[in-house]
């Protein structure tokens, strides 16, 4: 799924309404699995300036950079520091990250076909094949894009007054907007 799904439906899924702090913990756990993709970009296309087909085409498939990406989206490692954050910390704030984590896997297990991550990296390259793709047609996505902008838009509308800085507010309706607003452009671009 897209990074700004991943964000608002895991702060409104792990939010407790008497405890506002937690929503960031939420928000880190949600976009963290997707990072090194950011990171894997900057480097490789602004800094290294390798071509667009190549980055795409076989740097991405390198090991060094695969098991950079499954490091992020390892269950396994997940429940290690669910673990860690419930039994050994006691703390709330790891405990809510962990299962941010947990939860972006979760949806991403169910909405990728052919470019699944090893959720059980480091014992497994086992990458399950969803009959759904968030993004490919020819997997669903021309029926599960628009559901999920939707959802998404939902998800918005009962997260806003959950959310206490104007700052976070802002950036919830904003993303809305782009959210919607590339899905109309590409739609009219695609039937052309
Ligand atoms: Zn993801």
């Amino acid at each position: 799924m897209t990074t700004q799904s991943h964000a608002i439906l895991n702060i409104a899924l792990l939010a407790k309404r008497d405890k506002p702090y937690l929503h960031r913990y939420a928000f880190i756990g949600a976009v963290l699995p997707d990072l090194p993709i950011f990171i894997f970009f900057i480097i490789e296309s602004i800094i290294l300036k390798t071509p667009q087909r190549e980055l795409w085409d076989s740097v991405y498939f390198t090991e060094a950079w695969q098991n950079f990406f499954d490091i992020f989206n390892s269950v396994p490692l997940i429940l290690i520091l669910l673990g860690i954050g419930y039994y050994l910390l006691n703390s709330e704030k790891v405990t809510v990250l962990a299962w941010s984590l947990l939860i972006h896997c979760g949806f991403d297990l169910l909405t990728h076909h052919d470019d699944g991550h090893h959720h059980f990296y480091p014992f497994s390259d086992f990458a399950f094949e969803s009959p759904i793709s968030y993004w490919d047609d020819a997997h669903h996505a021309n029926i599960f894009a628009p559901i999920e902008r939707a959802v998404i838009l939902l998800t918005s509308i009962y997260l806003y007054p959950r959310l206490k800085t104007r700052l976070a507010r802002w950036c919830l309706v904003i993303v809305n907007v782009l959210f919607v607003a590339s899905y109309l452009l590409f739609f009219i671009f695609r039937s052309r």
